[in-house]
């Protein structure tokens, strides 16, 4: 029928304006690359910060002793204590506890989040058990991994210049988060310092590290995405100190804010930013990440049901409902193998209260699936390539072995496995098979929490 046709053509739109043929790729990673120069040449001279992480070394495996880590940077923050051997030992023994924050906390006040973290920090030492607890005499110490975009002073402390991926609390803006942190613990009565600050990026790849010397990178897939690699110092024209002894530098690229021309924006791309907490802010990871995949999807078929009739002749109240659709209903769906796509029913009905959907109908959501996540998963293996390609590591040079490692975390790419496998195939398809067989992508495992800790080891007031 017309509605039928209707629906298809819409759908044939959005797969049209949402290609990522490798030409296309190539010219991302180009820009990125491009970006990546500006950033770290002045402040401001980029939408890529390239902020400064103070670490200039990482982790060597020598680390030793009982330290804490606090991982702050979506829905869940985690607590741990990571009992860490030393050389050839690692970590002998961890725990966590993981606690939910409530939605009105990512949106009230600053004195409100920190006394709700302290607090979680609190009952975590206080459950602590037996030949569990630091040295005599000494204060517990702590990696704070905080991954928003912060504007490092040290490597333990730093002021914050936005919130992202659904957090607004306007009075933490410009206060050093370490501070509104110790405030916190000093209010509460617990008796930690801080001796590490960093960005979840920064925590992987120094987690990455630890047990495998070819990391030089790290990129988070999760609610939100971001990079940090390793830079040698000489070519960050805009840091002012002194060259560090090691000569490098992890640059936390804040890559979710990068944005170019060659990016495949839509309409509906255009309307969830124009929505969205942060308008004009963050559009890599709009495209990308965990956050807003479903969202997207939930946009398209709104359209659907407006335009061509696709779920009958109303349109269901709950699509108009923003986020309502997650990335991981949208992964459920997408990886339907039922003859009948019983789970897109189900979702369907769940969530939406949409029932007596044709199968064709469903085979269509599917499709809108794939091409959303195809398209996030393809411009993330791009954003890669413009890391390699400011490394020179994009190319093999002659006999060359060296291989390079790419330190991966986040609950999209551990869990929407299209989408993964979409990403790492896209990268040997751009970097090609002779430089693909020298580049490693490698899931960190809850990387960013132990790296923390190793970051708190290695700044230890103590040494
Ligand atoms: P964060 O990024 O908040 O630190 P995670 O790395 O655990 O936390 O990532 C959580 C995000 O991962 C969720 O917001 C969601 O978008 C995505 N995610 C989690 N589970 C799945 C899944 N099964 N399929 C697709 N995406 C998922
Ligand atoms: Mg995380």
């Amino acid at each position: 029928s017309g509605k039928w046709a209707r629906a298809l053509a819409i759908v044939k739109e959005f797969d049209d304006n949402c290609s990522t043929p490798i030409g296309k790729l190539r010219q991302v990673a180009d820009a990125m690359t491009v970006e990546m120069h500006a950033g770290l040449a002045s402040e401001g001279g980029s939408k890529l910060k390239m902020l400064i992480s103070y670490v200039d070394n990482l982790p060597t495996g020598d680390e030793k002793g009982l330290f804490y880590a606090l991982d702050l940077g979506g829905t869940n923050f985690r607590v741990l204590r990571v009992q860490l051997g030393g050389k050839d030992h690692h970590v002998v023994r961890q725990e966590f506890d993981e606690v939910s924050i409530p939605p009105d906390v990512m949106t009230g006040s600053s004195e409100g989040l920190f006394d709700f973290i302290a607090a979680a920090l609190a009952k975590f030492v206080s459950e602590e058990g037996e030949g569990f607890h630091p040295a005599p005499g000494r204060q517990r110490e702590l990696g704070f991994t905080f991954s928003f975009p912060v504007k490092q002073l040290s490597i333990s402390s730093g002021t914050l210049i936005k919130w992202t991926k659904g957090f607004s609390i306007e009075d933490t803006v410009g206060q050093d988060v370490v501070g509104e942190l110790t405030k916190a613990l000093e209010r509460i009565g617990l008796d930690m310092r801080v001796t590490a600050l960093v960005n979840d990026t920064i925590g992987t790849l120094a987690g990455g590290r630890y047990t495998n010397p070819d990391v030089i990178a790290a990129v988070i897939l999760g609610t939100g995405t971001n990079a940090a690699y390793v830079e040698r110092a000489q070519a960050i024209p805009k840091w002012q100190g002194l060259l560090p002894k090691s000569g490098e530098m992890v640059i936390n690229m804040e890559w979710g804010n990068f944005r170019s021309s060659h990016l495949p924006l839509t309409e509906y791309d255009q309307a969830l930013d124009s929505d969205s907490l942060n308008p004009g802010e963050q559009i890599f990871e709009k495209l990308i990440s965990g956050m807003y995949l479903g969202d997207i999807v939930r946009r398209v078929l709104c359209k659907l049901a407006e335009e061509a009739e696709f779920f009958g002749d109303t349109v269901p109240p709950k699509l108009k409902i923003p986020f309502i659709l997650r990335t991981p209903d949208m992964s459920a769906m997408h990886h339907d193998t039922s003859p009948d796509l019983k789970k897109v029913a189900s979702k369907l009905k769940d969530l939406l209260e949409i029932s007596n959907t044709s199968l064709k109908t469903r085979k269509t959501i599917v499709e809108i699936c794939d091409i959303v996540a195809t398209r996030g998963a393809r411009l993330s293996a791009a954003g890669i390539l413009g890391i390699l390609k400011k490394l020179g590591r994009d190319t093999v040079k002659l006999g060359d072995k060296q291989k390079s490692v790419v330190a991966l975390d986040g609950g999209l790419y551990e869990h929407y496995t299209k989408f993964r496998v979409s990403m790492e195939k896209s990268l040997t398809e751009l970097l090609g098979e002779e430089v693909s067989a020298n580049i490693l992508v490698e899931h960190s495992n809850d990387g960013s929490g132990i790296g923390a800790a190793l970051l708190a080891a290695s700044h230890s007031q103590y040494l």
